[in-house]
């Protein structure tokens, strides 16, 4: 079996107590890698990420595509025999990568992220067209989904303007919360 015992230098330790999972629990058997519907454009699969991480090799891992190609599908998380919980140490390895700044700036897939949570927190609900816009902003293309944004807007499947609902406020105040407790949420 593949154990290492997990290091506070490395600052693995800061990601098992952020996520409460311990990638130690891994037995490398792969079954969260075969199961994930994105392994084959990830950079290092799910289960090497769990090997990545009980070496210490957090800042591979922070930097890696892995990390925001994951599409937090739980498929991992399910077919885990060791009910280790992958998909959630996904979540927080994307949440300490903006915190110690192993971003790159041309990270697409974080500006998306960044974008969704953006629009939830100001409409209460996701707006398409203005994630649709961030996305292409992001890719440095503004025109690159016209030739299906302008169709799905001329029919009605995405709205000009931003969405209204109820509750704006409380969902404003969720967001506050968990930037209260040390969670992340979009600018
Ligand atoms: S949660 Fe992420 S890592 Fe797990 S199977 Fe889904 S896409 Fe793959
Ligand atoms: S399914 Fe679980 S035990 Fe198997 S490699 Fe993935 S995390 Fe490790």
């Amino acid at each position: 079996m593949l154990q290492t015992v997990v290091s506070e230098e490395t600052g693995v330790a800061e990601l098992v107590r952020l996520s409460g999972v311990n990638p130690n629990q891994c037995y490398q058997c792969g079954k969260c890698a075969g199961g994930c519907p994105l392994s084959f454009a990830m950079d290092y699969s799910p289960t090497v990420i769990m090997r990545m991480l009980q070496v210490g090799m957090l800042e591979q891992v922070l930097s890696s595509k892995t990390v925001w190609l994951c599409a937090s599908c739980k498929t991992c998380s399910n077919r885990c025999p060791q009910d280790v919980d992958v998909a959630g140490l996904m979540d927080a390895l994307r949440i300490m990568a903006w915190r110690k700044g192993s971003v790159d700036r041309d990270n697409r897939q974080a500006a998306f992220h960044r974008a969704f949570l953006h629009s939830i927190k100001s409409h209460g609900r996701l707006y398409e067209l203005g994630l649709a816009l961030a996305g292409s902003a992001a890719s440095g293309r503004m025109t690159k989904d016209l030739d299906v944004g302008l169709p799905m807007l001329r029919k009605g499947k995405i709205k000009l303007l931003p969405p209204r609902i109820k509750g704006r406020r409380q969902i404003k105040r969720i967001f506050a919360l968990t930037m209260e407790s040390g969670g992340e949420q979009g600018e």
